[in-house]
């Protein structure tokens, strides 16, 4: 069995995104980038089934400039087995991106693609869902569980108030919601080996996929500043305050 995991380059989670002065996008200057934490945990989950011999190679590809070469020898430090660039200078959109990916499985043909289910930048939440459509697999979004037996993977999925386990047809598509499994960190004897792990480089040209933007941002702004509190003296004063000045009670 084979298992392909697209991973994006994001804004590291701990860091704090400022929009530019001119609210043309987020400040990404000198920012420590990562692998989207959802994806980091598609990675493990990949690994794990490598582990399992319940898979025998684990692909990871992303979409992305040069630099996402980064992030992708952190996956292979993780554990995947090679990895693919399909290299663009382009803002590829989650149509885009899922248009990509469909003809790096078309190549590939692997039985099983796990994404992450959103990524931490623009918390789309779309591309694994439009990868299953457009290559007609069934998907299992939002995944606490995986069990794989024969050619059917059963998810069992976080659902409002509970879970819902479904049975899929492999090959499928699969994504991962936080409580899947907790990733490991990479040791520094496979950071080396990463090193010499294949990375091959596509273009979207070579795919033949037209991945140019059909959203144009109009704007990014910060929230708005929260004003300062205040200390009331007195419990009348706090309930005066909020009938007549924050109009919260009547
Ligand atoms: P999104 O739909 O943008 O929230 O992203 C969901 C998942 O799609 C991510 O967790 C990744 O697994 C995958 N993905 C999105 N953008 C990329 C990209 N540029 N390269 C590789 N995988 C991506």
């Amino acid at each position: 069995m084979k298992v392909l995991v697209p991973i994006k380059r994001v804004v590291d989670y701990n860091v704090k995104v400022r929009a530019k002065s001119d609210e043309t996008g987020p400040d990404l200057a000198n920012v420590k980038m990562a692998i989207n934490p959802f994806c980091e945990i598609a990675v493990e989950e990949a690994v794990r089934l490598k582990e399992s011999e319940t898979a025998q190679e684990v692909i990871a590809v992303s979409i992305g400039s040069n630099a996402c070469q980064e992030q992708l020898r952190t996956a292979l430090a993780l554990g995947a087995d090679r990895a693919i660039l399909v290299e663009t200078e382009l803002e590829v959109e989650p149509l885009g991106v899922a248009k990509l990916l469909k003809a790096v499985v078309e190549k590939e043909q692997p039985d099983l693609i796990i994404l992450g289910k959103q990524a931490i930048d623009d918390d789309s939440n779309q591309t694994g869902q439009m990868l299953a459509s457009l290559l007609s697999y069934a998907q299992g979004t939002f995944a606490s569980e995986i069990k794989i037996e024969d050619d059917k993977i059963d998810v069992t999925r976080e659902v409002d108030g509970g879970l819902q386990t479904v049975s899929l047809n492999l090959p499928a598509v699969v994504t991962t919601d936080l409580r899947l499994n907790e990733p490991r960190y990479a040791s520094l004897p496979n950071i080396m080996k990463a090193k010499k792990k294949p990375l091959d480089t596509l273009t979207p040209e070579e795919l033949n996929v037209d991945a140019s933007p059909r959203i144009e941002t109009l704007k990014v702004s910060p929230p708005p500043e929260r004003a300062a509190g205040v200390i009331v003296e007195s419990v009348d004063e706090l309930v005066e305050k909020l009938k007549n000045e924050a109009k919260v009670i009547t």
